[in-house]
């Protein structure tokens, strides 16, 4: 049967999921609400369990957000003020926001103009005696080219730290995302790839001792009850939130594929149109899509086209990080992240779109485009 063609667009359709697995989740909710464990109860534990399984690390340890992810392995890593970590220009705010907030010095490096992720050749030269670690982003759902990023941090004994809020389920040579250097973050916001019902995030290691003290800077520092051996947060991943996690990631995998094959459809529509960049995955990477990203001229000529047509979109971003009045610092001009801010434009993209939602979103932005 044909989709009535102005039939409401989502950005991203969490309620086909949630229908999908309703019963499932509804089951997991009742089950804390009788235990009433609602902080670091059991479904916390085997979560933990089921994520390290799944990323292949040792170590998975919830957090409260994915923000929080970050800011904990910065603290377990003993970034402080005088010191620097390098990280890419063209990332959400909360990546260079944590560095900042430690008293550290966030150092921007410019991005890979196809990946959009930080251009490891530009590394080298940020490097310095200051430098404590290096956080390169996964944007977009595709991960960093860390062969190259670990190389480096090797030759100067630099832990490094992927932000992985948008590539959860992302592999590079097979694999997984968060998995693939000293210490991965990601983030459970509802929209990402692994979303929950609020905030939340995790962090993966390796490292059993760094383990140990994140999973102490989570609780307050807390070594036992109420004894605290260093300053920690409150940043402890909800049961509730670990619950429903459960019920999603048992159907994680298959909505991975799902979202390659969209975005697989997308790039047979658009390949041949002029004035349209598309995302690039390289071949020693596969990509969750976090976010379906391409490049326009004219931008916001072809967002208010598209806004008409009834499709929506998003910018993820429109400015640099250290172009935000929180982080400004004018003396830094990286072109390759400057020109992404003026082109970037996501479409609506989750694992529950159908061909009829592919073709409509296809056709509108065609128009706008050549409208142009
Ligand atoms: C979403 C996101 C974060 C922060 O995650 P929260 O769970 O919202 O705190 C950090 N970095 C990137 C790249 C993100 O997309």
């Amino acid at each position: 049967m044909l989709k009535l063609g102005n039939r409401f667009m989502k950005f991203i359709d969490l309620e086909s999921q949630q229908q999908r697995i309703r019963p499932a989740l509804d089951r997991r909710i009742a089950t804390v609400l009788a235990h009433g464990q609602y902080i670091l109860g059991p479904e916390v534990m085997e979560l933990e369990q089921v994520l390290a399984a799944y990323v292949g690390v040792h170590h998975c340890i919830t957090m409260a957000s994915g923000t929080d992810a970050l800011l904990a392995a910065l603290m377990a890593l003993d970034v402080g003020p005088g010191d620097e970590v390098i990280t890419t220009g063209f990332s959400f705010i909360a990546t260079a926001e944590v560095i900042a907030l430690l008293g550290a010095k966030p150092v921007y490096v410019d991005i890979d103009p196809h990946t959009f992720n930080l251009d490891p050749d530009q590394l080298t030269a940020a490097v310095n005696h200051r430098t404590k670690a290096l956080l390169p982003v996964s944007l977009y759902g595709q991960c960093a080219d860390f062969t190259h990023i670990n190389a480096l941090a090797d030759e100067w004994a630099l832990p490094v730290i992927e932000d992985g809020a948008q590539s959860f389920g992302a592999t590079q040579h097979g694999r997984r995302s968060c998995g693939l250097s000293t210490v991965g973050c990601t983030s459970f916001f509802p929209s990402k790839p692994l979303g929950c019902y609020g905030d939340g995030g995790a962090i993966f290691t390796d490292d059993a001792q760094l383990a140990d003290t994140l999973r102490t800077i989570r609780n307050h520092g807390q070594s036992q009850r109420y004894y605290h051996t260093r300053l920690g947060i409150n940043g402890r991943l909800d049961t509730l939130q670990a619950a429903i996690l459960l019920e999603k990631i048992a159907i994680f995998p298959d909505e991975v594929e799902r979202r390659n094959l969209i975005a697989q459809r997308y790039i047979e529509h658009l390949i041949q149109v002029p004035d349209i960049t598309l995302p690039v995955i390289q071949p020693d990477n596969t990509s969750v899509f976090g976010q379906f990203t391409l490049r326009v001229k004219n931008r916001e000529f072809v967002l208010q086209s598209l806004q008409r047509a009834g499709i929506p979109t998003a910018v993820h971003y429109p400015q640099p990080m250290y172009r935000q009045p929180a982080l400004l610092d004018e003396s830094i001009c990286l072109p390759e992240c400057e020109r992404a801010a003026q082109e970037v434009l996501s479409l609506p993209f989750h694992p529950y779109m159908d061909e009829a939602d592919i073709v409509r979103v296809v056709d509108a932005l065609i128009l706008a485009v050549a409208g142009n």
